[in-house]
């Protein structure tokens, strides 16, 4: 391909925007450079913003943490920077067992917008440049991307560019039903121009909402009034890298081994941790909301676009759920330096003066000062069913997009997406065979594999009932299940090489070594009393104990003193396959059925309202829609595998007994 005549520098992969997506997929092709000379800019409209999280500072949660440590088994820097700016970490779901287990981190908005941008210029082959992407230079007649030019008039030529702008493609932001703003982010210009380019060259867009709340001072809080929430002192890193980061000292390396380091590992807090706090939006604050119904953008008429279901602004929840008592509120830190807060839960698109006024009738902030008015945003995206499942644009042969821009919503899904755009824009730039993750090998695979085979029709926002690998798909054994693809696309260095070794080499030793060591009943039955689980009358092997629900296979170790050379994330997830091995088989067959299914016929007076074991999202989209056969269910946004499952069983149920029916 010969380069593009008349631009400034000519680039293997330029990466348009330094949002979550951007910073990833900019990372990734980097990594993937490796030794080659490969050259990679990410050009986005302000280098100071780059790693900015647009809404709430937090990473992690249900299915998103998971989904953070499989960006960090690929290379990524969303687990590194988040454990650089953690405020309160909190392992949810730590009542249901650790199969489910789930991270999630308060962080410092300003330390983890400066740990992105550290960890990006780390990378030797990559630049970054400010400025604003106006247009795509194109080629082959307009069918194949050559290269950017930004409003500044800098033209750069690359073999692939990918596009990661988020929220800002034609952004307009609203408060009430009169102001209204250009902005891709409050205080930040709308990308115009791209997006007129295109839909000139036939692109189809569309336009989604989103929201954010009110941020109050944190020096105008009643304390005594309100409920604090403390950081668990076990933390868990998101990172597994920890090991060997070249600035890391040999003391901190030995440190963090003693800890029982690695991927998930115990470790200190580096920073100071932070409470969150409690309090509810009551039955005057509700009223308020009803009151001024009306002049909310998004109930006023201002925006029609749809928003994301599950993160619902205030205004949505009084009017879908007139009868609920209260809504919980947090107020989470915005940073170590400030004393802002971030009202978590009282997104909306009133007008600044009645968002005061619902401020002012929680308790606890009766006397709050608003430090910035909440707003909604309406955008443009791209339907992803335009794109190949290598997140390249079908129609135009070198562009691929990731994130927001793809009707996505979050960082964590965002930062998955860049880094299959980053990794496959490189490849391509290096004529090598791309990268698809299959659904069984991650949240990231379950994601691009939903967005580009069954497009989205609301903000598309990852759940565990999206997989139907969710016991084998977890938090930690991320490393085990996507770093063969890492090794095989060449971007880990020989000291992370050596500790991915290690760690598939101490689960696989965790699991021989419970099945072939006999404990005795003077060691287990004292772990097993612990849980009140039932005592041995003669020795048997380890792993038959640790089947038993609540028996851990680290203490049984410790019991029988055997493993203490293993690491305790391989023990963990040793144990995890140990329980749930039954499971986990099951899984897999239920899986291989569910494809040989695709033909399976749906009765067309099937009451879907009736079936309680499928999402009440599935329910109300089924009854819409009454599909002929469940291959046809499976490609309604919104009917996951997991109800689909259901629905086999429910019918099934049927036809046995009719009058069910
Ligand atoms: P972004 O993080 O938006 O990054 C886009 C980047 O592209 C920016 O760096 C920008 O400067 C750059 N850029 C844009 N255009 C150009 C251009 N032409 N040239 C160069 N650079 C450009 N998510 C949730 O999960 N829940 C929520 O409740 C939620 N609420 C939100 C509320 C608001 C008001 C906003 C704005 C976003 C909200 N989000 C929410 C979404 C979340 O912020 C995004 O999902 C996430 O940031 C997407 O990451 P991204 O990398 O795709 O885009």
């Amino acid at each position: 391909m010969p380069p593009t005549p008349s631009v400034e520098e000519h680039f293997d992969v330029i990466v348009v925007g330094g949002g979550h997506a951007g910073t990833e997929a900019a990372v990734a092709a980097a990594r993937l450079g490796g030794n080659t000379a490969l050259r990679v800019a990410l050009v986005t409209s302000a280098l100071e913003t780059i790693g900015q999280m647009s809404c709430n500072p937090a990473i992690g949660g249900v299915a998103k943490g998971t989904v953070v440590r499989e960006v960090d088994a690929l290379g990524g820097i969303m687990g590194r920077a988040t454990d650089a700016a953690t405020l309160q970490f909190r392992m949810l779901n730590r009542g249901k067992g650790p199969a489910v287990w789930a991270p999630r981190a308060q962080c410092d908005r300003g330390l983890y917008r400066r740990a992105v941008r550290r960890l990006l210029e780390q990378h030797a082959g990559l630049t970054t440049i400010q400025g604003t992407v106006a247009r795509l230079i194109l080629a082959d007649g307009g069918r194949r991307v050559a290269g950017i030019e930004t409003l500044e008039g800098r033209r750069l030529g690359a073999r692939t560019v990918v596009l990661t702008t988020g929220t800002f493609g034609r952004g307009r932001i609203h408060i009430g039903t009169t102001t209204q703003i250009g902005g891709g982010r409050a205080g930040e210009a709308p990308a115009t121009h791209l997006s007129e380019q295109l839909e000139r060259v036939g692109l189809e867009v569309r336009r989604f909402k989103t929201g954010t709340p009110p941020r109050i001072d944190g020096r105008t809080v009643d304390y005594s009034a309100v409920e604090p929430q403390h950081s668990e002192l076990e933390q868990f890193g998101f990172r597994w890298s920890h090991f060997w980061d070249e600035a890391a000292p040999d003391d901190a390396v030995a440190a963090a081994s003693a800890l029982g380091g690695g991927h998930g590992a115990l470790r200190p807090a580096s920073l100071p941790q932070l409470p969150c706090w409690i309090t509810f939006l009551e039955e005057s604050g509700k009223r308020v909301i009803a009151d001024n119904i009306g002049l909310s953008a998004m109930y006023g008429g201002a925006i029609e676009s749809r928003g994301p279901r599950y993160c619902p602004s205030v205004e949505d929840k009084i009017v879908r759920f007139p009868d609920a008592a209260r809504h919980q509120l947090f107020l989470e830190p915005e940073g170590l330096d400030t004393t802002e807060l971030y009202v978590n839960g009282l997104s909306t698109s009133l007008p600044a003066s009645v968002q005061l006024d619902v401020i002012h009738s929680v308790r606890g902030l009766e006397n709050a000062r608003m430090t910035r008015a909440g707003y909604a945003i309406e955008y443009d995206y791209y339907p992803p069913s335009q794109l190949a499942p290598t997140l390249e644009v079908r129609a135009l042969s070198g562009l691929y997009f990731a994130g927001q821009i793809n009707g996505t919503t979050g960082y964590e899904e965002a930062a998955g997406q860049g880094i299959v755009a980053g990794f496959n824009a490189a490849l391509a730039a290096l004529e090598r065979p791309p990268l698809v993750l299959g659904r069984e090998t991650s949240y990231i695979g379950v994601l691009v594999d939903d967005i580009v085979s069954r497009g989205v029709d609301e903000p598309y926002r990852l759940f565990t009932s999206r997989s139907e690998f969710r016991l084998s798909v977890r938090q930690d054994n991320a490393l085990a299940r996507l770093s063969r693809f890492g090794t095989e696309l060449g971007v880990y260095t020989d000291r992370e090489e050596s500790v991915i070794r290690q760690n598939a080499s101490d689960e696989a030793q965790a699991i021989a070594l419970a099945g072939s060591t006999t404990i005795t009943p003077a060691a287990a039955n004292p772990v097993l009393a612990s849980v009140g689980s039932a005592p041995i009358p003669h020795g048997v092997k380890i792993v038959d104990l640790a089947r038993r629900q609540n028996v851990s296979l680290r203490e049984l170790f410790a019991a029988a003193d055997v493993g203490a050379s293993l690491s305790r994330d391989a023990i963990t997830t040793a144990e995890l396959e140990i329980k749930y091995e039954g499971y986990l088989s099951r899984e897999r067959v239920h899986a291989d059925k569910l494809r040989r299914l695709g033909d399976f016929p749906l009765p067309a007076d099937l009451d879907y309202g009736a079936l309680h074991s499928l999402s009440f999202e599935a329910r109300q989209k089924l009854t819409a829609r009454t599909p002929a056969s469940l291959a046809q269910a499976s490609r309604i946004p919104g009917v996951s595998p997991t109800d689909l499952q259901n629905l086999v069983i429910e019918i099934e149920k049927r036809r046995r007994s009719p009058a069910t029916g």
